[in-house]
């Protein structure tokens, strides 16, 4: 097997079996072990260091600390023609949509517009695996996920925002599906983290101190600090968004009110997840197909080498995976590991 100083190379399907093989160990379903395995080695594959397999430390704590149930089935209603509804039963988010992907579909399919609303999950993964699928469905996808207390508003003093994930995906005829996927502050969470581990400061503005002073120290940012939203007033107010939406409207958890403090070792936040879908062929008032593609050439004109989701889609799957140190250390405690 290949390998190099600080990585080695690892085929996939061997990955998934082995992270999936960890999950399980740490008491997940054979199922939701390996929507997970999938889901974090598709991101560490797209470059999302922050939420590949830098997570699975995270995953196996939580699972192992009681806070989130690995076995969950997730309980599909419907609340109206155009409205599903996922209770995660305290699981993780992906299964959950899993669940009631198809039925979602169907419903956007023939209303033009849907909403999913899932309540009562776990996540702690990049959002947009969730809904490139969508895209690549023919169908525009939206969703938000709020997380727990680390960043604080605009005009507040105190954390009471999540890094709170938005994502959006659109087909584009021909091409790659348009997606974009970001937390609305300054940083998300696994990047402090990251930086934290690697003993580096982070830009200015970021974050401050417990005292609520300014710093780019990641440490003093995760040891009583907090984040800041993404472009001042503009990211907070989207971040108030989100807690209404996914909290608000799915009946889960505000950021403010998960308390993991009896379950040392948590660190998925218990809370929502929003998706709103729409089918641009249904409820478009153009010709999705001939002015998005107008779009993307209006992009290239003004000289825009990749719109958003490109470059992701460019580096496509791998048979090979680089698998950081600390993580291959992880998987080598794995009684399948065959390393
Ligand atoms: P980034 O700041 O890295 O931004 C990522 C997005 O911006 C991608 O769509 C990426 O497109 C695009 N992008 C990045 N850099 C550039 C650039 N220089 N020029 C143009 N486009 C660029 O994301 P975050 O660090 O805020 O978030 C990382 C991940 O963390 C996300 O996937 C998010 O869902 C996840 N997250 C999850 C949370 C949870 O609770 N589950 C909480 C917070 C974050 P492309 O990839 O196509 O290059």
């Amino acid at each position: 097997m290949a390998g190099c100083e600080n990585t080695r190379e690892m085929p996939y399907e061997l990955l998934v079996e082995l992270v999936a093989e960890q999950l399980h160990r740490a008491g997940c379903s054979q199922s939701t072990s390996l929507i997970l395995a999938e889901n974090c080695i598709k991101a560490e594959i797209a470059g999302s260091e922050s939420h590949g397999l830098f997570r699975l430390d995270g995953y196996v704590a939580t699972l192992r600390s009681g806070w989130v149930d690995g076995m969950a089935e997730p309980k599909v209603s419907i609340l109206s023609p155009a409205h599903v509804h996922v209770d995660a039963a305290n699981g993780f988010a992906q299964p959950a949509l899993e669940a009631a992907r198809s039925e979602f579909t169907a419903r956007t399919r023939d209303h033009g517009i849907a909403i999913l609303t899932i309540q009562g999950s776990h996540h702690l993964a990049a959002l947009w695996p969730d809904i490139a699928p969508f895209a690549e469905d023919g169908l525009i996808a939206i969703s938000m996920v709020n997380s727990f207390a680390c960043a604080i508003p605009v005009g507040a003093k105190a954390p009471i925002l999540g890094t709170n994930p938005i994502a959006f995906a659109a087909p584009v005829p021909g091409g790659a599906p348009f997606v974009f996927d970001f937390a609305t502050t300054s940083l998300s969470n696994g990047d402090v983290r990251l930086a934290a581990r690697e003993g580096r400061r982070l830009p200015p503005g970021c974050g401050v101190d417990r005292h609520g002073d300014p710093t780019t120290d990641p440490n003093e940012i995760l040891e009583g600090g907090a984040l800041l939203p993404f472009g001042g007033h503009k990211g907070s107010a989207i971040s108030l968004m989100i807690e209404l939406l996914v909290a608000g409207l799915t009946g889960g958890k505000f950021s403010s009110e998960v308390d993991w403090s009896k379950h040392p070792g948590a660190a998925t936040p218990h809370t929502g997840q929003v998706i709103i879908a729409i089918d641009p062929f249904v409820a478009g008032a153009g010709d999705w197909s001939s002015r998005c593609t107008r779009f993307i050439q209006m992009l290239a004109e003004a000289g825009m080498d990749a719109y958003p989701g490109l470059r992701r889609w460019r580096i496509g799957d791998r048979d090979t995976v680089s698998v950081p140190p600390d993580v291959w250390r992880v998987l080598a405690d794995s009684e399948t590991a065959v390393i």
